[in-house]
């Protein structure tokens, strides 16, 4: 009767332990949540006004970046003025004279300027435009891929094969080598979390080693078609990938990081 008892604890011991490493497990694997404003608030910034953007903190150097661009983006020319003359004359952020703004707009530029400081993407020169050459690119991001069986998860960028291809973020490369669709590929896991992806290279970097660090602007290797672009003209596809696995649109950002490449 004893040992029956015994073994029942030790049971439901055991139950308990696994149950507990199944949470553990659950939870160390979850995919982030990423707030859905992000990504379409970002991508509604274009290129013309982080250009607009950039002229003012060059002449204006007390500006910060993330205040001017959050409302410039989110009021119109006009309204926007009105704060900006303050950030001119070094008004600090907090102390802005808001008028009579609603408290609604004053919300969405506070939450614009957070997501800004959290995604310093359109940071004059924190990031880096892949392609350093000549190239071309549209926006064909979700254009139907292999007769519509799947979407194109990134954008593009054509040119002469060979072009050094640079990685636009520091951090770890964390895929290295062949793989079918992509043929010669590269992915860097970014400091900032995201995973970028590099394809179809003609060759790549001998300098690379799969869980070592890159530097932003480091080269990746050369612009090629292998994988599945062998029948299509030289061209990096470029991919990014946010943390909760979905792919994003890269346009907008490669157009904007085009405005600091010469
Ligand atoms: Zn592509």
């Amino acid at each position: 009767m004893k040992i029956i008892t015994l073994i029942h604890l030790r049971l439901v011991q055991l139950i308990i332990l696994i149950l507990f490493a199944a949470i553990a497990w659950h939870l160390l694997h979850k995919p982030p949540n990423i707030s859905t404003d992000i990504y379409p608030y970002l991508s509604s910034i274009t290129p013309t006004l982080v250009k607009q953007c950039q002229e003012d903190t060059i002449k204006f150097p007390t500006i910060v970046w993330e205040d001017l661009l959050a409302i410039h983006s989110t009021l119109s020319e006009k309204e926007s003025l009105v704060l900006i003359n303050q950030l001119r004359v070094q008004v600090s952020f907090k102390d802005l004279n808001w008028g009579k703004l609603p408290s609604s707009t004053i919300k969405a530029i506070r939450r614009h300027r957070d997501i800004l400081r959290q995604y310093p993407y359109y940071q004059p020169h924190k990031y880096t435009f892949p392609v350093h050459g000549t190239t071309w690119f549209d926006d064909s991001f979700g254009a139907d891929r292999e007769g519509g069986s799947r979407k194109h998860e990134g954008t593009d960028l054509f040119g002469k094969e060979g072009t050094l291809i640079i990685s636009t973020c520091g951090g770890k490369i964390e895929q290295l080598g062949w793989n079918r669709l992509g043929g010669e590929r590269v992915g860097v896991r970014g400091d900032d979390g995201n995973y970028y992806y590099y394809a179809h290279l003609q060759y790549i970097s001998p300098q690379l080693v799969k869980g070592n660090r890159i530097e932003t602007g480091e080269v990746i290797g050369g612009m090629g078609h292998t994988g599945d672009a062998l029948t299509t003209p030289d061209h990096l596809h470029f991919g990014i990938e946010i943390p909760n696995g979905q792919w994003i649109n890269p346009y907008p950002f490669l157009a904007a990081w085009k405005l600091w490449t010469k």
